[in-house]
């Protein structure tokens, strides 16, 4: 029979191991984690962009193909492989409707989600329920499964990948097939290559997914000459809580709370306009923001007048009945925060507060005012929280074309070799972030390469 590997275990790799396995082959695959940790960054995800004409199941209204690719070229300020990003856009309600036959589910948004009911489909019990689903899938279509198997090397001879080298905990072995998907990821978690890529900073960097995706394939592949697309120093990073683990920390540690008040750096001052824009479209410039500052630090305050106005952080907010106590808590200059409260305080224009709308409350006269959403901070209790750049994942990854298919650099595409998922995110996102895209880069670049790999 027909022998596919796939390297990975999110769900570019499920979404290639189910495709090639309804395929008829006899698919291998290889996780680095142990069962436990079973399924990459897809674990921590809530949700996928569908483009649909009418209403569907959990998604409301509808959301062109036109406005979808509107939305990438803004976000990428039009750096995309335009048949890329075209085919993964025409391709995403398809996913959702293969993804429903094969027995996924869906659920409507969650409140307090970036308002995404009518572009993003959001997977019954999120990520881990999926990653658990698809496995179970994958597994009743006959896919071996081979966790704690990490692959070290891909050997390429004659425009053909030969045979992989992987590290088990029975030590070193060599795995061959007919044809290979790549799924394995970014480079996100190896600290030595962020340090490479971003300097010293990167130390303070928290990783918000899975610590194995560790770039061993990227870097095997690039290597020897295989097309490289993305710059290394290009991902995805928000703020997340400074008391987040190193590793997979998760959605639950993303703090929401910049629009409602202001962020100070460690010596008490405002650095960047917290109520630039609806937060859906700016949370994702807040982990470079941070990242900029001195020790990777910034510190949001608000008042009781927004607690209970975004999605709580998993850990409690530090909370005084005074400035200089929430200051000191902080281990902030006291004095410097209170002149900047007191400056922010004074520039307030009161206007109608509204979260709907990029709203008429701002300072003016300030040499960084807050455009929208801007209310003095005078109602005790105070609240704060540190903030750290949470790194997502890396853009650096590899070339394909609309089959999936790899390319080397001197333009010759390989005969068995396919990929998918955030390896290939590069693509499509050179810079900047839609939310729900990575998982429907998975699933679009997964089926086609699962199904290529199986008909090599
Ligand atoms: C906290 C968080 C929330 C997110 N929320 C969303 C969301 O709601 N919607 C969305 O679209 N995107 C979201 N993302 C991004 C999303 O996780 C990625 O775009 C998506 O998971 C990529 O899928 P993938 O299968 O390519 O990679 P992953 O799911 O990361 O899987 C990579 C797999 O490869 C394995 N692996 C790595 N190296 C090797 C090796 N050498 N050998 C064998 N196996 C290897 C890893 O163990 C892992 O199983 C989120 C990310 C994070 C961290």
């Amino acid at each position: 029979m027909h022998k596919v590997i796939v390297i990975g275990g999110g769900n570019a790799a499920l979404c290639a191991a189910i495709s090639a396995a309804s395929e008829g082959s006899n698919v291998i695959l290889l996780e680095s984690a142990p069962k436990l940790l079973r399924g990459g960054n897809s674990q921590h995800t809530r949700n996928m962009r569908v483009c649909h004409s009418n209403p569907k199941q959990t998604l409301i209204e509808s959301y062109s193909f036109e406005e979808y690719y509107d939305d990438l070229l803004k976000v990428t300020k039009g750096d995309t492989n335009k048949e890329l990003a075209t085919l993964v856009i025409k391709n995403s309600e398809n996913l959702y409707n293969w993804m429903r036959e094969k027995g996924i589910y869906f659920q409507a948004s969650l409140k307090g989600t970036l308002s995404l009911s009518r572009t993003n489909a959001f997977f019954l019990g999120g990520g881990k329920t999926l990653i658990n689903r698809q496995f179970q899938i994958a597994q009743d279509l006959g896919v071996q499964v081979l966790y704690d198997h990490e692959v070290q090397e891909v050997n390429i001879d004659n425009n053909k990948v030969s045979s992989l080298e992987v590290s088990t905990s029975n030590g070193k072995k060599i795995f061959k097939a007919e044809s290979y998907v790549v799924a394995s990821g970014g480079f996100e978690s190896n600290r030595d290559w962020l340090y490479k890529a971003w300097g010293k900073a990167s130390k303070n960097y928290l990783i918000r997914g899975t610590k194995y995706n560790q770039g061993k394939v990227l870097k095997s592949l690039l290597n020897q000459g295989i097309q490289d697309v993305g710059k290394e120093e290009q991902g995805h990073a928000v703020a997340v809580d400074g008391r987040s683990p190193l590793y997979d920390g998760g959605i639950v540690t993303r703090l929401d709370c910049v629009p409602f008040g202001i962020v100070l750096n460690k010596y008490g001052e405002r650095f960047y306009d917290e109520g630039e824009d609806f937060w859906p479209k700016r949370y994702a410039i807040w982990g470079r923001l941070v990242a900029a500052q001195e020790d990777q630090i910034g510190n949001v305050i608000i008042d009781s007048k927004s607690f209970n106005l975004f999605m709580p952080s998993v850990f409690e907010a530090i909370k005084d009945d005074t400035l200089e106590g929430l200051a000191q808590k902080l281990c902030l200059p006291i004095k410097q925060v209170l002149n900047t409260i007191k400056e922010f305080n004074t520039h307030v224009k009161e206007g109608n507060f509204d979260l709907n709308v990029l709203d008429d409350c701002q300072t003016i006269g300030l040499k960084i005012n807050k455009t929208h959403w801007a209310r003095k901070i005078d109602s005790p209790p105070y609240y704060g929280y540190i903030l750290r750049p949470g790194i997502t994942f890396t853009y650096l990854g590899i070339k394909i074309d609309k089959n999936a298919r790899v390319y080397m650099k001197n333009g010759n595409s390989l005969e068995n070799l396919f990929a998918a998922g955030e390896i290939v995110a590069g693509n499509i996102l050179s810079q900047g972030y839609l939310a729900g895209l990575g998982m429907t880069i998975g699933g679009v670049f997964g089926k086609i390469a699962g199904k290529r790999a199986a008909n090599v």
